[in-house]
């Protein structure tokens, strides 16, 4: 193995992302350190509003499920993800 054999995340074709209706709402998409589940509920009903009108909505939610990604993505929660079978290390929501 040589000094160049890193390893790097996959190459994917992120252009959909362009149109992604969440553009610039990072903050209803992610948690905030120590968020309360009711919070989270609320910001979760928020961004899934968001989602319900973006054009790239199934192939945002395809690439979290592949990718096993954090926060809300295409109309999902990471609980709602872990429980559709894609597993996360400590989803938010999720009870060990
Ligand atoms: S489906 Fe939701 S998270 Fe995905 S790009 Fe659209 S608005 Fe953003």
């Amino acid at each position: 193995m040589s000094t160049l054999d890193f390893k790097f995340r996959a190459e994917t074709n992120d252009d959909w992302m362009e149109f992604g209706s969440c553009r610039g709402l990072s903050d209803i998409f992610f948690a905030p350190l120590a968020e309360r589940p009711q919070t989270r509920h609320r910001r979760e009903d928020k961004a899934r509003t968001v989602c319900l009108q973006c054009p790239v909505l199934e192939t945002c939610r395809e690439f979290a499920r592949a990718h096993r990604e954090y926060g809300f993505w295409g109309g999902e929660s990471e609980e709602e993800r872990h429980q559709a079978g894609y597993r996360l290390i400590a989803p938010i929501g999720v009870r060990a």
